[in-house]
């Protein structure tokens, strides 16, 4: 970080965008009091890009995220923008081609308070991490052809987009319980033998981690089974696409999920998985969790407080626990109600 008074860029989007964003930054300026000195810096993005400035990643906005420590992003995009000549999704894949952001890192935790949402059964509390390769693998190979009887797909990776990706996959694991998974076919791919030797090398320079590998097919089985068996998934990108999915459903709850894009310098990236939702949008229903679980998840991760970060989750935990919920997960709260709750817990643990 090289300013003293951490720097943050805000694009709360479109539709539940800046509804919970505006809980998401409440939650932030309560727990900092007195702990953590920051500013924000207010930027249009996607639909409200397109709608202030004609585009959805303005110039300006750009300039923003890149001058600052991290960028918090709501939800973007929604049926105002169909027949948009720009869309607003767009602006996601510039922002992350522009900040290089190649490893977006997606938590799955079940705690205690979560477990009666969780469509399946755990003995012990589950909290991993998928670190997906973002930028690069099938959904950009090349050559990409399809006529009427034949198309072709082409999975590529290189020695260093894999062993950046591999890097963020360690260290994130130094900060939790000291365990990598590589996720691969390595029985069937050229590039998963790659991953192999690449990451086995990158392996060597984190002497306290324990280091493993497990098969895509049999790892979609152990999600479900016995998720506690995981602390860091490091994947390529279109198995981590499949296996987020397929975690962010164990949790029960779309509306609790934050997420993470980072590069190897610059300012990380941090949103909810969900989308804008325009469904209950301007209702005041819409869950803030996922988007306050994003701060507390730039609190670990870009300005190394994880004693905020940990305020922060428990806080969540207790409220959850008291039944003041969203509609989403069954309960009867709005959105302020509950970031209300959440704020009052934090001020309590003080
Ligand atoms: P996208 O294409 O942008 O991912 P989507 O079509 O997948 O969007 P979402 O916007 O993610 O859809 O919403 C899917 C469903 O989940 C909708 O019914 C929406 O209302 C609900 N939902 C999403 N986020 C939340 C939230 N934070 N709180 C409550 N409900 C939510
Ligand atoms: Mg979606």
């Amino acid at each position: 970080m090289s300013h003293s008074i951490a720097k943050i860029t805000v694009l709360p989007g479109d539709y539940i965008g800046p509804e919970i964003m505006s809980a998401g930054l409440s939650v932030l300026k309560a727990v900092s009091e007195g702990e953590f000195d920051y500013q924000i810096d207010e930027q249009p993005f996607g639909g409200a890009g397109i709608d202030q400035k004609g585009d959805p990643l303005p110039q300006q906005t750009l300039e923003s995220a890149k001058a600052s420590d991290a960028v918090l992003l709501a939800a973007i995009g929604g049926p105002k923008w169909d027949n948009a000549p720009k869309r607003p999704e767009r602006g996601l894949l510039a922002i992350r081609q522009d900040l290089n952001l190649f490893a977006n890192i997606r938590p799955t935790a079940i705690s205690q308070a979560m477990q009666k949402y969780s469509p399946i059964k755990q003995v012990a509390p589950v909290d991993f991490v998928i670190v997906r390769e973002l930028t690069s693998g099938i959904y950009f190979g090349k050559p990409r052809e399809i006529d009427d009887h034949h198309a072709i797909d082409t999975m590529c990776y290189t020695d260093e987009e894999i062993r950046r990706v591999a890097k963020v996959a360690f260290e994130m694991a130094e900060k939790r319980r000291q365990h990598v998974t590589l996720v691969d076919k390595a029985n069937v791919l050229a590039t998963s033998n790659l991953w192999r030797r690449i990451v086995e090398d990158v392996s060597a320079d984190y002497p306290t981690i324990t280091y493993d590998t497990k098969y895509v097919d049999a790892t979609a089985m152990k999600i479900i089974s016995a998720p506690e068996q995981f602390d860091v998934i490091l994947t390529e990108n279109m198995f981590g696409d499949i296996l987020s999915d397929e975690s962010a459903e164990i949790t029960g709850s779309l509306g609790t999920i934050p997420s993470m894009s980072r590069g190897t310098t610059g300012p990380a990236l941090y949103e909810p998985i969900h989308g804008s939702a325009p469904d209950i949008a301007g209702q005041g229903i819409a869950n803030p969790l996922s988007m306050i679980n994003s701060v507390a998840l730039m609190m670990r991760h870009s300005f190394n407080r994880p004693d905020l970060a940990d305020d922060i989750a428990d806080s969540v935990d207790a409220v959850i626990e008291s039944g003041i919920v969203t509609p989403d997960l069954g309960g009867g709260s709005t959105t302020d109600q509950v970031t209300s709750a959440i704020i009052n817990k934090i001020r309590e643990r003080r």
